[in-house]
């Protein structure tokens, strides 16, 4: 990607503008959007696919799962561990660590739109 005014590939990123990433130009300061950095997926679906690779499963199987291109899913995972929301408290679900239920979880989430409500951990 290069600048779309003076064709300078100095730039760097320059927050987020409606979930997509903006980048400024540093030679003529021209501003833009760049390539939408989720695709427009709402949030939870995104949680739930880092949730899942928290939990082991591949990003690629993740992918197969959920119908989100791998490349999609590894951005979501390098967003969370940069913005440090790739902890411990996301592998603390049990109901969604087996795969065949995360797919059922994320079919109901897409059919509903709607998050289902967190079951509480307990014992802890
Ligand atoms: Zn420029």
């Amino acid at each position: 990607m290069k600048c779309p005014r003076c064709k300078s590939d100095y730039y760097s990123k320059n927050g987020f503008h409606n979930r997509k990433q903006k980048y400024i130009c540093k030679e003529c300061g021209r501003q833009w959007l760049g390539e939408k950095s989720d695709r427009g997926y709402p949030q939870p679906v995104r949680e739930l696919c880092v949730k899942m690779y928290c939990n082991g499963l591949e990003a690629k199987a993740i992918g197969r799962y959920t119908g989100i291109s791998y490349n999609t899913i590894i951005n979501w995972v390098k967003q969370a561990k940069s913005t440090g929301k790739m902890s411990l408290d996301m592998v603390d679900d049990p109901e969604t660590t087996e795969a065949d239920q995360s797919s059922h979880f994320i079919t109901s989430l897409y059919s509903q739109k709607n998050p289902p409500p967190r079951s509480s951990p307990s014992g802890h």
